[in-house]
């Protein structure tokens, strides 16, 4: 069995990160990326979108990547569906855990999947019947997430009632977890307590997981504020690698390293060795190009007399 955990972070840097970079990473290299970083101590992975190939040719490979994936054992594999259609080909494949996205913003739903919001909110219904005509209800979780709810790079400010009433709606769908994004960045500490006591408020028993970008250098004091409020579930991508296509001027997730190295330094238990997870980023940056990433700890190095949470407990 394996340990518990105070706090579980998320690799995202597979879809959120590489729906960034243009050039398609080959299907090799993201597989040794998330082997890597599995036996690291990551437990879940969201690696890879099914998104039309299209519209995105980084995914172009999500059925072999998701097939290879679910071979390692101990992993949690995670996908993200834009649609009924994207979430009938991860559900064929068995992706135990989905993520489907609406945009708060109105404006930024139009852009991103060029739907109404409401018509986005509505779809989730549909996935939860076709998760469950197939007859997965016990075997696939079907997670929400609220893109933009900390504002939008078209609409500014999110209103919390907004952010709320999406959450209460997605919930009541048949969400098993709610996530809240700020896919732009434009969060402050005060603001995510407020979005985030306003969210728990309304899917009381549903995990609340937080995705921060680090746009504006916030990304970490946002997760701080999270924590205050009792979420314990966050998303992070190696190197910081990310941004949205559809949202000018946003950059990257907030930087694994230097959140486990946070989280750690805290006393609290991620089950990455981050050694190990720095190890990891060199090996992804010999794919993506070192310019693509980011963060502190890579640049600064593990202080002398470092300790991880787990550290104590564990044999050496
Ligand atoms: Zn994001």
């Amino acid at each position: 069995m394996q340990p518990a955990l105070d706090v579980q972070v998320r690799e995202v840097g597979l879809r959120d990160g590489l729906q960034a970079v243009a050039a398609p990473l080959a299907t090799s290299a993201k597989l040794a990326w998330i082997r890597a970083e599995a036996e690291a101590g990551v437990r879940e992975i969201e690696v890879t979108s099914f998104v039309p190939a299209r519209l995105l040719p980084q995914f172009a490979d999500a059925e072999e990547v998701v097939a290879q994936a679910l071979r390692l054992g101990g992993l949690q594999v995670v996908a993200l569906v834009p649609n009924l259609r994207g979430a009938e080909r991860a559900l064929a494949l068995g992706v135990p855990k989905l993520d489907y996205v609406v945009s708060v913003s109105r404006t930024h739903n139009l852009r991103n999947v060029r739907r109404e919001r409401e018509a986005s909110l509505e779809d989730f219904r549909r996935i939860v019947q076709a998760r469950d005509a197939a007859g997965r209800h016990h075997t696939t979780t079907l997670a929400a997430g609220l893109s933009t709810a900390l504002g939008c790079s078209y609409e500014g400010r999110i209103a919390v009632d907004e952010v709320r009433r999406c959450a209460a709606f997605l919930a009541e769908a048949g969400a098993q977890e709610i996530l809240v994004a700020d896919t732009v960045g434009y969060g402050d500490p005060r603001q995510v307590r407020e979005v985030l006591r306003g969210v728990l408020a309304e899917v009381a028993g549903i995990p609340v997981a937080a995705h921060f970008h680090d746009t504006r250098g916030l990304g970490l004091a946002n997760v701080l504020a999270a924590l205050d409020c009792g979420i314990s579930r966050f998303d992070a991508s190696l190197g910081g690698l990310g941004g949205c296509p559809f949202a000018p001027g946003a950059s990257g997730n907030i930087v694994m390293e230097d959140l486990v190295f946070m989280l750690e330094s805290m006393g609290l238990r991620t089950g990455v060795d981050l050694e190990r997870l720095l190890a990891v980023r060199e090996l992804a940056a010999r794919h993506l190009g070192a310019d693509q990433m980011h963060g502190a700890l890579a640049s600064a190095g593990l202080p002398r007399h470092y300790r991880g949470a787990g550290d104590g407990a564990r044999p050496h």
